[in-house]
């Protein structure tokens, strides 16, 4: 039951945090809309949020355990800064973080020992950021005189859920790239091999955008639920479309409208960042909608690329993100979907025929087209750019045109 005295009290917190209902309300409508809701279900996510007065008067928090991978922090440091509500907030407030190498106050044993008797008694979150490194039997992430792979078994084991925080912990990312000499992976696979069974929510990213985090938590721990996942386990709503779907640079995309060198008039008119290597079309994720920085912006607004930083898929530690996508500023080869292969200009003239079609049922099989198998020399130069030199779109030295490197 919640009553008026801790509505007011919910308020005054937050007052007294520095977040006006104006802003807690604006967060709580990118919170449904992250969590796949409606802008119009902010006042649900308010009144969830509110009901539980996040354990201020109950004192029944929601424990959370975070436990640090092999991982440059990086995840944790976006997580931080999430500004509103900010990480204060949501560690005291919404969650009882009873472990976090990065953020507790406390350290050593006693945090060893909070970690233990979180897990004793069940019933909480495990967040895992970072890869898992199997090298050495373990012995690559020592911690706390034992394995690193130990920690992740042992807390995963318990909890209601784990989530994998970032693409490192969704396939072993930059950590597992080759030659990979920790033998990291990632949490799903590792915990697989264990048979553990415990849940996994995949939430890629680098970093991963604190709002994921945000709105699987309200969902998870304020709504009571699951969010429902892909194939890949991660969050269905979040990571379903690609950044091509809602990337305000579509439609010169489709007018065949690209930056073909920075620093050019295309590159001041937003023209579509595609021949500049964006990854947009092949990765799945709602950057653009989400957006970061508190929606001030992301990726290819800001005039980069998109990188495919959440193209990790824990099903195909093959499909490292890193290796896939690298070098980021190249150009992917001609398009193959099916048996069809197209340039990036010939999408301007076929678009709204049976190509578009392809494009959008399909997406694009970009990153199936064998380059980055054995580690092969990204191509030089487009075979059709080689043989029509006076029309090619992309820019080479003149030596490069003419066959030579
Ligand atoms: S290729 Fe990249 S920049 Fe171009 S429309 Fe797609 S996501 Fe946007
Ligand atoms: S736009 Fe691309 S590079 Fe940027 S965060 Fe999203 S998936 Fe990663």
């Amino acid at each position: 039951m919640v009553t008026e005295t801790t509505k007011s009290g919910f308020y005054e917190m937050l007052e007294a945090r520095g977040v006006s209902r104006r802003s807690f309300m604006k967060l709580c409508g990118s919170l449904a809309v992250a969590a796949g809701l409606s802008e119009l279900a902010a006042p649900r996510v308010a009144q969830a949020i509110e009901n539980s007065v996040i354990g201020v008067e109950s004192g029944a928090l929601y424990p959370v355990i975070w436990i640090e991978g092999a991982s440059c922090t990086g995840c944790t440091e976006s997580f931080a800064q999430a500004d509103a509500p900010d990480p204060a907030t949501v560690v005291l407030d919404m969650i009882s973080l009873n472990y976090c190498e990065t953020l507790s106050a406390a350290a050593g044993w006693s945090m060893e020992e909070a970690k233990a008797q979180t897990i004793e008694a069940g019933n909480y979150i495990l967040v895992y950021e970072g890869a898992v490194l199997e090298g050495w039997n373990g012995e690559a992430l020592r911690v706390a005189d034992h394995p690193g792979t130990h920690h992740l078994a042992e807390a995963a084991a318990n909890a209601n859920a784990v989530l994998a925080v970032g693409s490192c912990a969704v396939n072993g990312g930059w950590v597992a790239a080759h030659p990979n000499p920790s033998n990291a992976l990632g949490v799903q696979q590792y915990l697989k091999k264990q048979g553990i069974d415990t849940p996994v929510i995949n939430i890629p990213g680098c970093p991963v955008n604190p709002e994921w985090i945000e709105a699987v938590l309200v969902d998870a721990i304020l709504v009571g639920n699951l969010p429902e996942l892909n194939g890949e386990n991660k969050p269905a709503v979040m990571f379903n479309q690609t950044v091509h779907d809602n990337c305000e640079r579509r439609g010169h995309f489709e007018n065949g409208e690209f930056v073909y060198a920075f620093g050019t008039e295309e590159e001041a008119k937003n023209y579509c960042l595609y021949p500049m290597g964006c990854r947009g079309p092949q990765t799945k994720s709602n950057c653009g909608i989400v957006r970061w920085n508190h929606r001030r912006s992301w990726c290819v607004e800001s005039g980069g690329p998109c990188i495919g930083c959440c193209t990790a898929n824990p099903n195909n530690p093959g499909e490292n993100w890193v290796e896939t996508n690298t070098p980021f500023r190249a150009r992917f080869r001609d398009l193959r979907i099916g048996g069809l292969t197209v340039q990036p200009e010939a999408i301007a003239w076929t678009v709204t025929g049976v190509l578009a079609a392809a494009l959008i049922i399909h997406g694009f099989g970009m990153k199936k087209t064998g380059r980055t198998k054995g580690g092969a020399d990204f191509e030089k130069i487009r075979e059709w750019d080689a043989k029509h030199p006076e029309e090619s779109i992309g820019k080479y030295d003149d030596d490069v045109l003419k066959g030579g490197n």
